[in-house]
């Protein structure tokens, strides 16, 4: 059985009122609060064995290091991937994207064609927008079927002769579709194309391995997996990231630096321009050997339970629309009340205490092909309990009928 009592007792922020309330917290998909683990070790690091990594002669910079690339070696088990040297720290996965899309884009020829579904994140849509207006790449678009999931066979007239890149979620931060990613991989390499996958719900919710699945490169972020802001991973195949462009230049990426030229040092470092985030790296190490220490699957399951509970209430409201109803989606509950905007259930909410987010998500695309502005989103983190779902119905219930 999942202790979700003894879970909470580590997040600290769980005693909090909101309002006088007790807060509920189903705003996970945005970020998730943090154990104290992680709080911990970041401060214990600020405290006893803190400095700037790598080239250091001092203890501290030794100390520092040690727990720096100790975090990388986390990431890497964390994902199964074959070599540390496949895991570059980035800003977030927004980063990560960025310096893929940038490192690709002196060799983008116009005409030559970015596949990316109607649900992805802005993250995964800005930087291939950029290669569309600056280099003539082309972006094709994969719609979805009514219940959210991806559309393969259209995933399969979009993938060509001129496809570069596939760019993909593994779960939709809005509809929690999981598309089928393996067969997706596989398709993309059919034509010699490569595949980018937004990991940054699916490193949270499932067991992404990259031996297993392959993918060229796999990005998320450290906040959503209930670590620090400001630290990101990008995973690559060694023959990608040797082959990819570095973005930024700076401190660290170098191999040389002269009047002349310049060479640069070889990955994960080509791709870490200038001092990292290290504390913030230390703090993702820290969340996952939290996580590792969690039965995750039996989270996985509490977590599917809580969907199922609040999916069930919001059903059954009147003029309730839910949007994403795939089976086996991640537990991302989006949803419309008739009549009501979503900003405002989301204000009414937080005055009883419930944090949940209303607004386009990041996916203007995706409003667009569900034909709303917006949508209000329930997301759940593994130490949220049945008793909350039963809290944000009662909330919402109220809610709709203040509003109507
Ligand atoms: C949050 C999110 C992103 C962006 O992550 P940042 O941490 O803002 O860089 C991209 N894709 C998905 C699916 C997300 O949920």
């Amino acid at each position: 059985m999942f202790d979700v009592t003894a879970v909470r007792a580590q997040f600290p922020i769980l005693d909090r009122t909101i309002h006088g309330r007790p807060l509920v917290y189903f705003d996970n998909a945005a970020s998730s609060q943090k154990p104290a683990a992680v709080i911990d070790a970041m401060a214990g690091m600020m405290r006893h064995a803190y400095a700037n990594v790598h080239r250091g002669l001092h203890t501290l910079a030794n100390e520092a290091t040690e727990g720096f690339e100790q975090a990388r070696e986390d990431v890497r088990r964390f994902i199964n991937a074959p070599s540390v040297d496949q895991i570059v720290f980035t800003r977030g996965a927004t980063s990560a994207i960025n310096i893929v899309a940038a490192g690709l884009s002196h060799s983008i020829r116009p005409g030559d064609e970015i596949v990316l579904s109607v649900m992805e994140h802005h993250s995964n849509i800005v930087p291939w927008h950029f290669l569309r207006e600056r280099h003539g790449a082309v972006l094709k678009w994969v719609e979805l079927l009514p219940d959210g999931s991806l559309d393969m066979e259209g995933l399969e007239r979009a993938l060509g002769p001129r496809t570069r890149m596939l760019a993909l979620t593994h779960m939709s931060n809005v509809l929690g579709t999981v598309p089928d990613i393996r067969r997706a991989i596989a398709l993309a390499r059919l034509h010699g194309a490569e595949v980018l996958i937004d990991g940054c719900q699916s490193v949270v919710h499932l067991a992404p391995d990259m031996k297993d699945m392959d993918p060229d490169y796999y990005v998320f972020s450290g906040h959503k997996l209930y670590g620090p802001t400001g630290i990101g991973v990008l995973y690559g195949r060694a023959d990608r990231l040797a082959g990819l462009a570095p973005f930024e230049g700076g401190g660290e990426m170098i191999e040389t630096v002269g009047r002349e030229a310049v060479t640069y040092n070889i990955p994960p470092h080509r791709f870490e321009a200038g001092t990292p985030p290290i504390i913030e790296a230390v703090g993702l190490g820290a969340a996952i050997r939290w996580l590792e220490g969690v039965d995750r699957q039996a989270a996985a399951a509490h977590k599917a339970a809580l969907l199922e509970r609040a999916t069930a209430g919001v059903r059954a409201l009147p003029g309730a629309a839910i949007h994403g109803e795939t089976r086996d989606k991640g537990p991302v509950l989006s949803f419309s009340l008739k009549g009501v905007h979503p900003h405002d259930i989301a204000q009414v909410l937080d005055r009883q205490g419930v944090a949940i987010r209303a607004g386009h998500h990041c996916a203007q695309p995706l409003m667009a092909w569900l034909g709303v502005s917006a949508t209000a989103r329930a997301s759940f983190g593994l130490y949220n309990t049945l008793e909350e779902a039963d809290v944000f119905i009662e909330a919402l219930s109220k809610a709709q009928r203040m509003l109507a």
